[in-house]
């Protein structure tokens, strides 16, 4: 048996110390009428798209590269997107080079915000694990340091720190949704409330296309799937055969994981944007989304949905909020306007 080591609460308020000058800590979690009136319960949103990079991976990378050894000259990660972004800003805050590997399933606003920081963005592949090669082989042979947008402890305890806040700001809390993908962000944030409390009910959330983590649960062990275009292009990519943590965090501590379809996730854009009065990415709905779609069994009591990022395309974004169709890949997402 090969030694793994296991993630403990005490990195978790490490890790909060730790962010304080990078990240933004205690982000806001107001309520949503709309999703409150609607689930017959208080709904909150824990409000992550202030981060400087747009999105809570922020929390994660900034706790990875400042537990870097001293001699670390450069970073390297493979991204949808967000966590490369806030790799490039962690990144710059300390000095380092930073090269980002991406697929070309990347939006170009996450692309641009990426270089905009200083960083390489290095596109290669049509999928996130091809993007992964790359960052594998700058780690291998250019002594790169690779931070793994999930499946790394420091990321996932830098993730954690959100379940401290939420038990602190709501001590209440039945319910929290959280959007799932690798599963660094579920994994950490329930691990986090269930060693504090753990009545707490912990829900991961997906789209239905390309759903890795969901598959892997199903099958009993990490599998890989097809990646395809998703309005939530967050959630994309696999958790990797060789998963070491994530995996097995989110199969201890979810209590479930519900599979909302892309028209789904439309509407819960355009809800959030109508009703919230918030621009977020298709990622971040999914929670609204399976309210919305009753698909959350049970009395949900106060719960509180991670709006998780902000770095959408805005084209796409301004057809969402017209109601007009969206072209993705090879499908055509039928648009409708809002409807209270
Ligand atoms: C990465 C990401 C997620 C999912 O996080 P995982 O740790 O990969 O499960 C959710 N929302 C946004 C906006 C993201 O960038």
């Amino acid at each position: 048996m090969t030694h793994r080591a296991a993630l403990a609460l005490a990195d978790i308020l490490a890790a909060r110390r730790r962010i304080a000058g990078i990240a933004t800590r205690d982000t806001p979690l107001p309520p949503s009428p709309f999703l409150s009136r609607l689930a017959g319960d208080d709904v909150l949103l824990k409000l992550e798209i202030g981060q400087a990079s747009g999105a809570f991976k922020l929390r994660g990378a900034a706790n990875a590269v400042l537990t870097l050894p001293d001699d670390a000259t450069g970073v390297t990660c493979c991204s949808t997107g967000n966590h490369g972004r806030a790799v490039a800003y962690a990144a710059r805050a300390r000095g380092l080079r930073a090269v980002i590997c991406m697929s070309k399933l990347v939006p170009e606003a996450k692309i641009t915000g990426i270089r905009a920081l200083g960083a390489e963005a290095r596109i290669i592949g049509a999928s996130q694990d091809e993007a992964q090669v790359e960052s594998r082989r700058l780690a291998d042979e250019e002594g790169f340091c690779e931070i793994s947008p999930f499946d790394d402890l420091a990321v996932i305890a830098g993730q954690g720190t959100i379940g401290l806040e939420l038990l602190e700001q709501r001590p209440d809390l039945q319910t929290v949704l959280i959007p799932l993908s690798g599963g660094g962000l579920a994994g950490g944030i329930a691990f986090a409330l269930k060693t504090i409390k753990p009545s707490i009910r912990v829900i991961g959330i997906t789209m239905e296309r390309g759903a890795a983590m969901h598959a892997s649960l199903a099958a009993g062990e990490p599998v890989a799937v097809t990646e395809v275009a998703s309005l939530a292009d967050s959630l994309g990519g696999g958790i990797g055969l060789e998963n070491r943590h994530s995996f097995e965090l989110c199969r201890n501590h979810l209590d479930d994981v519900v599979l909302v379809t892309e028209e789904e996730i439309y509407r819960a854009m355009q809800a959030h944007y109508f009703e919230d009065r918030l621009v977020c990415e298709g990622a971040s709905a999914v929670g609204a989304a399976a309210l919305m779609a009753g698909k959350v069994s049970g009395r949900i009591g106060p719960t509180a949905t991670l709006i998780t990022g902000r770095n959408v395309d805005m084209q796409i974004f301004t057809d969402i909020v017209c109601g007009r169709d969206v072209a993705l890949g090879d499908t055509i997402i039928k648009g409708a306007p809002h409807a209270a």
